[in-house]
This record gives C-alpha cells, sequence and structure tokens, in this order.
C-alpha cells in the first residue's frame, strides 16, 4: 500500500484567462473547473496527498505546459477537470463522462478513471455516461496515468445544480477514486464544529488538566475554550518558545508581536513540546488531530489544514504566526 505522503497528484483546472471554455446564459466552464479543482486539491491535501495546480487563479495556461509541468514534476496521477457542452438540447446532453487517451491502457489510466466515476455516482449524477477515449492534448502529452473530466454538461440545468449544490461531495469523491487507484484508504476528514454550538466537552476538559498539568499555572478545566483556556494557550506557547528558541518572551499570555515573531514555522515531520501544544490547540478548537503526542503526522496535518481553510488561512498544514494567532482566537 502507497503512503499518501509519496503521492503527487496534477490537478487541472481546464481553461482560464481569455479562454472561458462552454458557456451557458453567463455561466462560464473556466469558473466552474477552477471552483472544483481548488475543492479537489483541498480534498487532496487533508488526507495528506501532495498536489500541483496548472492554476489556481483564473490565467491562462498554454495545455503544453500544463502538461510539461506535470511531466517535469514526475507526477503519479494528472486530472484535468471540465464541464462538458453541445449545441443543442438532446437526451445525450447531460451527465458525467471520463475520457482517457485513445491508446491509454485501462489497467493504469482506464482503472483510474473508472474508481473516480465510481465514486462520483456513490454521490449521485443524473446520468453516468461512463469511461470514454479522447485525443486530448493533455492527455497525449502527459507521461503518467492521465484523465479528463467532463463533470456534467454546462448547457443542462439540472447538471448545473447538482453541480453547485454537491461541489465538495463530488471534490471528495474524486480525492476517494484517485486514492483507491493507489490503494489508499480514504479517511473521514474530521469535520469543525459549528462555532456557538456545544463542543465536545470532555476532549477539552481533558486538554484543560494536560496544559495544566505541563505548564502548572492554575487554569481550573470548565469543559469550554474560554478566556481563561485561550490565555494558558499562550502561556504555554511562550513557555514552550523559550524553551525550544531561548526565545526570553515574558510568560503574560498576551500574545503580542515578541511571542507572535518567535515562533518558527513547523510542518509534518515536526516533533516535540511545539506540536503537542498545536496539537492540544486543534482538539480545543474542535478538530481531531489523533493522539497529543508531539509527533506531526499526516493526521495532524489534515486537521491543520481543516482549520486553515476554515479560518481563511492558506491551507499549506504549515504552523506560523497566523495559524496560532487564529488558534487562540486572536
Ligand atoms: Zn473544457
Amino acid at each position: 500500500m502507497e503512503s499518501p505522503a509519496n503521492l503527487l497528484i496534477v490537478v487541472d483546472a481546464g481553461h482560464g484567462g481569455w479562454d472561458n471554455g462552454a458557456q451557458f446564459e453567463g455561466r462560464l466552464e473556466k469558473d466552474d473547473n477552477l471552483r472544483l479543482a481548488l475543492a479537489v486539491e483541498r480534498a487532496l491535501r487533508a488526507q495528506g496527498v501532495d498536489v500541483l495546480m496548472t492554476r489556481s487563479t483564473d490565467v491562462f495556461v498554454p495545455l503544453n505546459d500544463r502538461a510539461r509541468m506535470a511531466n517535469e514534476a514526475d507526477a503519479d496521477l494528472f486530472i484535468s477537470l471540465h464541464r462538458n457542452s453541445f449545441p443543442e438540447q438532446t437526451e445525450g446532453t447531460k451527465g458525467v463522462e471520463n475520457f482517457i487517451y485513445l491508446t491509454a491502457p485501462l489497467e493504469t489510466s482506464g482503472r483510474a478513471a473508472q474508481l473516480v466515476l465510481v465514486e462520483l455516482n456513490e454521490v449521485g449524477v443524473q446520468r453516468m455516461i461512463g469511461v470514454s477515449r479522447g485525443n486530448y492534448a493533455v492527455l497525449r502529452r502527459t507521461n503518467m496515468p492521465a484523465m479528463l473530466l467532463e463533470m456534467g454538461f454546462i448547457n443542462n440545468e439540472e447538471d448545473n445544480r447538482l453541480f453547485d449544490e454537491k461541489l465538495e461531495e463530488y471534490a471528495q469523491a474524486i480525492a476517494r477514486g484517485i486514492l483507491a487507484y493507489f490503494g489508499i484508504n480514504y479517511r473521514t476528514p474530521s469535520q469543525p464544529l459549528p462555532s456557538g454550538e456545544p463542543v465536545v466537552e470532555n476532549e477539552i476538559y481533558d486538554m484543560q488538566e494536560l496544559l495544566e498539568q505541563r505548564y502548572g499555572f492554575g487554569l481550573r478545566p470548565t469543559g469550554r475554550f474560554d478566556e481563561a483556556t485561550k490565555k494558558a494557550a499562550v502561556i504555554a506557547l511562550q513557555i514552550e518558545l523559550n524553551g525550544a528558541y531561548d526565545a526570553q518572551i515574558p510568560v503574560d499570555g498576551i500574545l503580542g508581536p515578541r511571542t507572535l515573531n518567535a515562533i518558527r514555522p513547523f510542518r509534518q515531520g515536526s516533533k516535540g513540546g511545539l506540536v503537542a501544544l498545536l496539537q492540544v490547540l486543534l482538539i480545543l478548537n474542535g478538530y481531531d488531530p489523533g493522539e497529543v503526542d508531539g509527533n506531526f503526522g499526516p493526521k495532524t496535518s489534515a486537521a491543520l489544514r481543516f482549520f486553515q481553510r476554515d479560518h481563511f488561512l492558506t491551507p499549506d498544514g504549515i504552523a506560523g504566526p497566523k495559524t496560532f494567532a487564529a488558534l487562540v482566537g486572536a
């Protein structure tokens, strides 16, 4: 079985910039493709998979460049995302179709494309057209298993409704299908708790006890991530930074520039007290990083990316000053 950490997937949002792709009543294919591509990127990264985007904004990227990027990065799989269109409404102009190259082997590209469709079918589509062969440049010029997914017809109202309503589910289905191809189990991402809702009291209580045991400054466990707990977390951060980097920050529980500037960003693979504190903070915020063991593994990375995404930070899995500020509610 592969490890997600060893995989590089290229997610290619079709068209972009002056190239709108298909359009229907003001709806542009390039925008739909990018929305889905960004959601697929998030879904894959949340599983600890590395992703290369051929574009992350509304820019034009030549087809040759898209394929070259994937080849030069020695990617493991290439997926191009599109919306289909047809000049006139007929019975066939609806549903999902996944293309592989004319001569692509069925046991690689064909199987990967099929697995993605199986997962999309689970979510529900208007019609499953299936895997087809097509002479697309990005499929012809890429050296790895590759597919071009036409995610419904842009000139079919029901396909559009499904696309908008199920975007996140479709993105996760695509990620599941890709991981299945590599023999990796998809882990259900930890769901962030709605703000203001009662949090998992026991877990917060446990973290408050842990903070008190480890740093000992009289925090009284309440089962709620309250102001006293936030201040305690900042004190813990200051103690850890002083210990790790001899930062000599006054331990006052105030998250000022001196404390923030002392944070050296760290990521998956790191170990130690700061990692354990990050795990405690993720749990306090309602995310699931796994055991508080001071080992920054894929589960902690996935939880961190979810937290970052939900707080409008770059979901890069890197714990830096902005992330810590958000974690303590600053
Ligand atoms: Zn297209």
